[in-house]
């Protein structure tokens, strides 16, 4: 015989020692996603009323009454520690529990000036009176409605599994994203000395092209600096038929917006990022007129603050050459008007707390649904908690919320899903929002938990 058979003491023996390794290693601890789920199931029909009712009921930037008041009642209902009107319509909650870190848990409130066109039962019809006056419907247009319940839906947990983390946290709902104002006005109003001062600030904003159940991360410049621009070419309005007469700004504004060009294509590294757009060009009244004026306006993107510096210089600077070179006398120079009330600063996610939560996002969800989508040229105001004094180090995460047949024949025809902002867009709630409840939970029970 050559095979060798174990005899029948040794066998025992290899059983006897199975059993005591066996014994020696507890049953694998549930894993932090099937820990979690249960109470986020649980919650979800009641997350699901609410996020309905938040997204039925938009209301623009700067007048988020009601949205703050649901958002404080919620959170006072958990016990939260909650004060209103923080910076406008801000909303803090604070969740207290035990010496520890402090995290900041950050969602905005504000919808935008746009139509709905989906054929949801909860869609919105609201329509209302803008600051300048005119009448416009409103829509939840960029998701910050999954952002607000998606916070609720976090607090709840959190204050439930408070046996599973120590800290603080300061929850807030912040106005006016959409505006680039409401993160200033409530740091301006003592959000980082009234309350507890945050180690860290987290937020999450829905994507339109990730997939509903991924969380995508990017580290390092995610979002870009944002800045508004004002243009007036002066000239000297006439006759159409005589422009000799004249110094017609209609021409100079079309030589103007080409030569802007130049700033990205020519005097940019082409290694670095930015982008000049003119998004409206007004002037005249009639076929026959050459009028006094042409009004630009621009938005122009970047992510360093010396390209940003940079590209604003070009702009003053070709705007009055163009003007120079055709014989536009001195006094009525172009005005260009940079709106500094309404920049938002690029948005830098900490690489090493981008690292710790792609550790915790991918023992809840799976390596394969944590994504590394690029930086993107859109803006977040969340940028500011990071821009104070005290560097606190921030990351705002995306939330996948397409349904994934759809991502993937997008990405194979070439066709655009509905983006953010679109009267069209419309997230996959389920999973969508229990993704973002599980992965903001994981993510307050992973960072306290280090030291
Ligand atoms: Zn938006
Ligand atoms: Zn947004």
């Amino acid at each position: 015989m050559t095979q060798s058979i174990p005899s029948q003491p040794l066998l025992e023996c290899l059983i006897g020692s199975l059993s005591v390794v066996i014994l020696a290693c507890p049953m694998p601890a549930a894993s932090l996603g099937d820990s979690l789920k249960p109470g986020v199931d649980a919650e979800y029909p009641a997350l699901e009323r609410l996020y309905q009712d938040f997204h039925a009921h938009p209301e623009l930037s700067f007048h988020e009454e009601q949205t703050a008041a649901k958002l404080a009642s919620e959170l006072k209902t958990l016990g939260l520690e909650v004060v209103t009107a923080v910076g406008g319509h801000g909303v803090v909650g604070v969740l207290r529990n035990g010496a520890g870190k402090t995290l900041l848990v950050r969602t905005d409130l504000d919808a935008l000036p746009v139509k709905e066109q989906t054929d949801l039962p909860y869609s919105s019809r609201v329509r209302t009176t803008n600051d300048l006056g005119v009448e416009v419907d409103v829509m939840h247009a960029c998701g910050h409605d999954v952002h607000i319940t998606s916070l609720i839906g976090t607090a709840r947990l959190l204050t439930r599994l408070k046996d599973r983390w120590r800290g603080t946290v300061v929850f807030i709902g912040q106005p006016a994203e959409e505006r680039g104002a409401g993160a200033r006005r409530m740091l301006a109003d003592g959000l980082f000395t009234r309350f507890p001062k945050p180690d860290l600030c987290l937020a999450l904003h829905v994507n339109s092209e990730l997939p509903a159940g991924s969380i995508g991360l990017v580290e390092g410049f995610a979002l870009a600096n944002v800045d508004t621009i004002d243009i007036t070419m002066r000239g000297a309005g006439g006759h159409g038929a005589w422009p000799h007469k004249t110094k017609d700004p209609v021409v100079l504004a079309a030589q103007t917006i080409l030569a802007l060009q130049t700033i990205v294509s020519r005097e940019t590294d082409p290694l670095e990022s930015a982008v000049v757009t003119v998004g409206s060009i007004h002037g005249g009244t009639k076929h026959n007129i050459i009028p006094d004026e042409v009004k630009l306006q621009l938005t122009v993107r970047s992510f360093t603050d010396e390209v940003r510096g940079q590209t604003l210089e070009a702009i003053q600077r070709i705007a009055r050459g163009q003007a120079v070179s055709a014989g536009i006398p001195a006094e009525r120079m172009p005005v260009v008007r940079v709106a500094e009330e309404e920049f938002t600063p690029a948005t830098f996610n900490n690489p090493q707390l981008v690292r710790r939560l792609r550790g915790v996002f991918s023992e809840l969800l799976g390596e394969k649904n944590v994504l590394s989508p690029k930086p993107t040229m859109g803006g977040e105001d969340f940028s500011e908690y990071g821009r104070t004094a005290d560097k606190i180090p921030i990351c705002i995460f995306w939330l996948g919320s397409m349904e994934p047949e759809r991502v993937a024949e997008s990405q194979r025809t070439g066709k655009p899903l509905p983006a953010l902002h679109s009267g069209l867009y419309r997230p996959l709630l389920k999973p969508t929002l229990q993704t973002g409840v599980e992965a903001m939970t994981a993510a307050v029970l992973g960072l306290t938990a280090e030291k």
